[in-house]
């Protein structure tokens, strides 16, 4: 007999999605509030924790000022839909059209979900290298699509080329491509590209390809747009936004740059998710994308002070490093430094006890390594770190570190 307790539960599950059911919330972000609530260090939501360029800031102001505060068109203001089309010229050598080939969205999580959902039909099948970006396991949920997982391999994560071949087929909608990686700091080879070119134009596939990090690039690593690649102008959907690039995670710009066709489908979808972006915002997105060259040069040569400065503290600390070629994450593995015994837990896998532990014990927030494989336990000897905070953040975490022991 039901009491009227398992009733309530009842009538709820049954009135939820099955869809939503099917995943958990985000780990990063619960990792974030996790290192507020113990008012820890937080190297885990990768979002920097210092001040966006001052002219960005100053563009936005005026923009309100201005009264820039109604609707953008749906797809995009046209200065900044202008301004990717210079950007995208000056940095990859491709004309694209911003009439009929970008969609602005809020931020690039939604310029990803729109863009699977305008391309998903039931049956379709998508790759997904792992570890993958948590983001892509619930954009493959909603939209309908069934991930194949192909192994990106530690240290140099170089993937199988046959386990990769063989995880596509003819129900394949799309590859799911990030270069610069997150969480591994891959950047994909041409060759690697090439290859999987090959696939995508064998199989009749999409590539949808983040490429958020484009310009946070280590040792003289280039990053090549799939939509460069002979053959590929017309199959891929490129993501960006303003996020990482101009430090404003925040401000929640994003676009895809897509064939004519493709874009429309994209545009509708995204016009009745959201409508638009941050009109204010956008405008002074057209200032950002027009910084000149030594902007670039400069985030990255910054980013490779902190990248060298992490390596060093998450080394001496005890733990093994992966050393990232773009992006700013250090996936390291945990093997070598022992768990409190109260920590050890069968309900969990190591990882999430041991970022519990380090969150609640050192006083450091990092992302358990299971957030970004379909299967837990492949990612249980590894956490994630970012690297995208400031020089006293990262020596808070030096010395909280001081408390672990291998
Ligand atoms: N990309 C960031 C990360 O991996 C977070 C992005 C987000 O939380 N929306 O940490």
């Amino acid at each position: 007999m039901s009491t009227p307790e398992t009733n309530i539960t009842h009538i709820a599950r049954r009135m939820l999605s099955a869809k939503a059911e099917q995943f958990t919330e985000s780990v990063i972000r619960e990792m974030t509030r996790l290192a507020l609530k113990h008012n820890a260090v937080n190297l885990s939501q990768g979002f920097p924790d210092f001040a966006a360029p001052l002219e960005i800031k100053e563009a936005a102001r005026q923009a309100i000022s201005d009264d820039i505060n109604q609707y953008a068109i749906t797809w995009g203001a046209k200065p900044l839909r202008d301004a990717i089309v210079q950007k995208f010229h000056r940095t990859q050598g491709l004309t694209i059209d911003p009439e009929r080939e970008i969609t602005i969205c809020c931020g690039s999580t939604e310029a990803m979900m729109s863009s699977m959902m305008a391309i998903i039909n039931p049956g379709d099948e998508i790759v997904v290298f792992e570890p993958f970006y948590e983001n892509y396991g619930p954009d493959a949920i909603l939209s309908g699509a069934t991930p194949r997982f192909v192994k990106l391999q530690p240290p140099d994560w170089t993937y199988d080329e046959k386990e990769l071949a063989a995880a596509f087929g003819p129900h394949t909608k799309a590859i799911i491509l990030n270069t610069p990686n997150n969480p591994t700091g891959k950047v994909f080879t041409r060759a690697e590209l090439e290859f999987i070119r090959d696939l995508c134009v064998r199989w009749n596939a999409f590539c949808i390809t983040d490429e958020i990090y484009e310009h946070i690039l280590y040792d003289g690593t280039e990053h090549i747009t799939m939509a460069r690649i002979d053959g590929m102008r017309d199959r891929t959907i490129v993501i960006n936004g303003m996020s990482k690039t101009y430090s404003v995670t925040g401000w929640r710009v994003g676009w895809a740059i897509a064939p004519p066709e493709t874009t429309q489908a994209i545009r509708k979808v995204h016009d009745f998710l959201t409508v638009g972006a941050a009109a204010p915002l956008q405008q002074a997105g057209a200032l950002a994308l027009s910084l000149p060259q030594t902007y670039y040069d400069n985030l990255a040569a910054t980013y490779a002070t902190k990248r060298a400065r992490l390596l060093k503290i998450l080394e001496q600390a005890g733990f093994i490093v992966y050393k990232p070629r773009g992006a700013y994450y250090i996936m390291t593995d945990t093997s070598r430094l022992t768990l409190p015994q109260k920590y050890r837990s069968s309900s969990e896998t190591a990882d999430v006890s041991f970022a519990r532990y380090l969150v609640e014990e050192i006083g450091v927030a990092c992302v358990p390594g299971s957030s970004f494989y379909n299967d837990s336990r492949d990612g249980a000897s590894q956490v994630r770190f970012t690297f995208c905070k400031k020089e006293e953040t990262l020596a808070a975490a030096e010395a909280r570190f001081a408390h672990l022991h291998p």
